[in-house]
């Protein structure tokens, strides 16, 4: 029997793909892989053509096999599958580990930047720096012990990773909520409700049951008039995977995250950093923590103000003090009163099929590209369609997945991840293929998935990541798409195209009445637009909340001691919050970004990129939001360009000059 994963086909063949097969193939591409190399260096390449195009091609080729794998892990989960990704990241890491600590493989691209420094073109200049910068942070030149220990960390550190986001899944999956007594029901969306009846009947139970899935909870935090029902959701959430709430104790990722944060810290003291947090940035835009903790503590004496008067506008509606669990579903009900905009009012506007052609057409109008559904490409569940993108004269450019629906067994959020890179060298050559994650609610029987507002921009936002992954016209896939691009502007290409979801231009085109077909009238319009600043101060803060918390936790850690992690989060919301969430609240415990996800003393990076986008969008502000000369400058300084240059020089290509904080501040109504 062939092992698919093995094959060399352009795209993953996703119905031939075995559990059982994962573990042969990755340990066979290791295998074949570290062969290569030693063979490589025993005949001495020291050049770009002779080192890096074959390191590069095996990369990719390696990439190519676990993807798919990583991603059903996320999207199709099963305890099959679980148990061969888990068997295999041990051996991904060491490999990683010890190719970055290569002295031989390290001093050989030493030999590329030496011997044909003038030769290289700066794609290849980035690419070799970033690979003598990636041994450095490995620890290659440190004494054979040191370097073991820093193996055994990095090792240690996935499989406990892994572990927390088990904890997180398996969590949510375990509790459910079951309704007799349709009343308790009164306020939620009609889809809501749907899903909640199949979901009883499947499960052969009387009345409706309520799963913990993403889209449920907000749906209940948001409507549900009854304050016992938010109560639990809140709690069910919130403590999920920690020692309070309802499965207490269960699967605690309290000892994994103590671990976690006593790892890195190791990690980057084995490698001359201080903390994480500055071994964090060394791959980065900020330049240090002081940078990083300025900016936010910035943005807080700007936002906190706002953040108080709009609570305190908020409890005076409600007549009451509120509780963590009664924030959303007042702030729903004082935006339809003050604003006459509901998330629920709006769902029929936006029906998926018309948002997808809508951005669709002002991808094509932005970039020149045209989006074509593939119905041959073998996909993985009933539900995820293939598409293909090409240019204007019908050369393909690349393709996605496209996987939209919330189900069971699904890892919850959004996400846009690689399933290909582009790759043009030297016998080999591939284009970049990317799936596009979400979890909308399904279509409820002929009716097609509504989105709310605030779900077209979340599709927006992972368009953005895919087209930056879509249209590089990079190479070498080191550099190519995301890849090679700092964590702190990887969400630049993403919150941008945020913008185009909330323009005059862009409305009518991805919106048009489920039963009417009518677009957004035009006073619904300028409400959802003036919407955009509701509570913008207490969103702020929130978000300054995870990233200081995030940061100073990888910043101030003492090794030897145990983590302050309560300690400093009751810290970051003495000094930034307005909200305090109960005694039980334990949000660390599911934080993914953080504890399993790339976020790690990162979460800045959200609102740094945001300045980012902002500053980039009020170009086109200035030019007219589909002026084709801002948008080719776009493409060319940022969106084709990946990784391959310098962040802050492409900001400053595209704009003319360095990125401003004040267009965020006007965006979102926080401005002096
Ligand atoms: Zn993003």
């Amino acid at each position: 029997m062939t092992n698919t994963l093995l094959t060399d086909a352009p795209l993953p063949a996703f119905g031939a793909i075995r559990a059982e097969h994962v573990e042969p193939a990755i340990r066979q591409l290791l295998e074949e892989n570290r062969a290569a190399i030693a063979a490589l260096l025993a005949s001495g390449a020291d050049r770009w053509d002779t080192l890096v195009v074959p390191l590069e091609r095996m990369h990719h080729r390696l990439g190519k096999a676990w993807s798919p794998v990583g991603h059903l892990n996320g999207v199709m989960n099963s305890d099959e599958l679980r148990a061969a990704y888990n068997a295999c990241l041990p051996l991904l890491t060491a490999y990683h580990t010890e190719l970055g600590q290569n002295a031989e493989l390290c001093a050989a691209y030493q030999g590329v930047a030496d011997r044909e420094a003038a030769a290289l073109g700066a794609e290849q200049r980035k690419v070799v720096d970033n690979a003598l910068r990636d041994f450095r942070l490995a620890g290659v030149s440190l004494p054979a012990e040191r370097k073991q220990r820093f193996g055994e960390v990095m090792e240690r550190l996935a499989t406990a990773q892994a572990k927390f986001d088990e904890n997180v899944l398996d969590a949510t999956n375990a509790w459910s909520r079951q309704v007799t007594d349709e009343r308790e029901l009164d306020g939620l969306p009609a889809n809501a409700v749907h899903r909640a009846r199949e979901a009883a009947a499947t499960a052969g139970q009387d009345g409706w049951l309520l799963a913990l899935d993403a889209p449920t909870y907000q749906a209940v935090l948001t409507h549900a008039a009854s304050e016992t029902l938010r109560r639990e959701f809140y709690q069910a959430w919130v403590t999920r995977a920690s020692d309070r709430g309802p499965h207490a104790g269960r699967w605690d990722n309290g000892p994994l995250m103590a671990e976690i944060l006593a790892l890195r810290h190791e990690a980057a003291n084995l490698v001359g950093f201080a903390n994480f947090a500055e071994y964090s940035l060394a791959t980065k835009m900020a330049r240090d923590p002081a940078e990083v903790t300025e900016f936010l503590l910035r943005l807080a004496r700007v936002s906190r103000p706002a953040a108080r008067r709009e609570l305190e506008d908020l409890e005076r509606f409600a007549g009451r003090p509120l509780s963590a669990w009664d924030i959303a579903y007042y702030s729903e009900r004082l935006k339809d009163e003050r604003l006459q905009v509901s998330e629920e009012a709006l769902r029929p506007y936006f029906p998926l099929p018309r948002v997808l052609a809508g951005l669709f057409t002002v991808l094509g109008r932005l970039y020149g590209v045209r989006i074509v559904a593939n119905a041959a490409v073998e996909t993985y569940h009933p539900d995820v369609r293939y598409f293909d993108v090409l240019d204007r004269d019908g050369t393909p450019r690349g393709g996605f997945f496209l996987d939209l629906y919330a189900r069971p067994k699904k890892r919850g959020g959004a996400w846009m991840d690689e399933c290909v890179g582009r790759i043009k060298l030297a016998g080999a050559s591939a284009l970049p293929i990317a799936y596009l994650v979400c979890n909308f609610s399904p279509p409820a029987g002929a009716q097609p998935s509504l989105l709310t507002h605030n779900e077209v921009l979340t599709l927006f936002h992972e368009f953005g990541h895919g087209f930056h992954h879509l249209l590089t016209r990079v190479n070498v896939p080191s550099v190519a798409g995301i890849n090679g691009v700092p964590w702190d502007a990887v969400e630049l290409p993403s919150q941008f195209m945020e913008n185009f979801a909330w323009r005059d231009e862009v409305l009518p085109l991805i919106s048009a009445h489920v039963e009417t077909g009518a677009p957004l009238p035009r006073e619904m319009l300028a409400r959802l637009q003036a919407s955009r600043t509701f509570q913008a101060g207490m969103h702020t803060v929130r978000q300054l909340e995870f990233a200081l918390f995030d940061f100073r936790l990888h910043a101030e850690y003492v090794p030897g001691q145990p983590p302050r992690i309560a300690e400093t989060l009751a810290e970051v919301r003495e000094a930034v919050a307005v909200v305090r969430p109960p005694e039980f609240n334990r949000f660390p415990h599911s934080f993914q970004h953080v504890f399993s996800g790339g976020y790690a003393a990162g979460y800045y990076s959200y609102k740094w990129a945001e300045v980012l986008s902002a500053d980039a969008f009020g170009a086109f502000e200035e030019h007219g939001v589909f002026d084709a000369a801002t948008a080719r400058r776009f493409l060319g300084a940022i969106l084709e360009r990946g990784g391959s240059r310098d962040a802050m020089e492409a900001f400053v290509e595209f704009r003319g000059r360095p990125p401003e904080i004040e267009p965020l501040l006007r965006q979102l109504g926080l401005a002096a």
